[in-house]
């Protein structure tokens, strides 16, 4: 199995060739070994951060962003999006306030990454 793909750890970009054989997984073309452990994990089971926004009630904007805690299985993406959007938070929230735990069995949690005050306290 060869798989390519163009490391995102920096901004240099190396392409980035994955080979298994027997199991054993081998990379070329990456500059440094950051790129070599995200090509194999790319290989094997790729990640993503994930940031979204979710309703919140009570605060000047009527979105809040939120943030994984970790890096998420590529394939949960899209799941996990879909229970973002039937959370509904009430002001006021705090940066780091985890407001969905273990999303998807995925073992990460989901953060809200803006402090948002109530309405009436700004
Ligand atoms: S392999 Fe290393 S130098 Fe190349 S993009 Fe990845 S982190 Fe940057």
């Amino acid at each position: 199995m060869n798989k390519q793909v163009i490391c995102i750890v920096c901004p240099k970009g190396c392409k980035v060739l994955v080979s298994e054989e027997n199991g054993v997984y081998t990379t070329t073309g990456n500059a440094c070994n950051r790129g070599n452990i995200y090509g194999i994990q790319e290989a094997i089971e790729p990640k993503r951060m994930l940031t979204s926004t979710v309703k919140i009630n009570g605060a000047l904007h009527q979105r809040c962003p939120v943030v994984s805690s970790g890096p998420i299985k590529k394939e949960l993406i899209m799941e996990a999006l879909k229970v973002l959007e039937t959370i509904s938070l009430s002001a006021p929230v705090t940066i780091e306030q985890i407001i969905c735990h273990n999303i998807c069995d995925s073992g990460v949690d989901i953060l809200v990454s803006r402090t948002m005050g109530k309405t009436n306290d700004l």
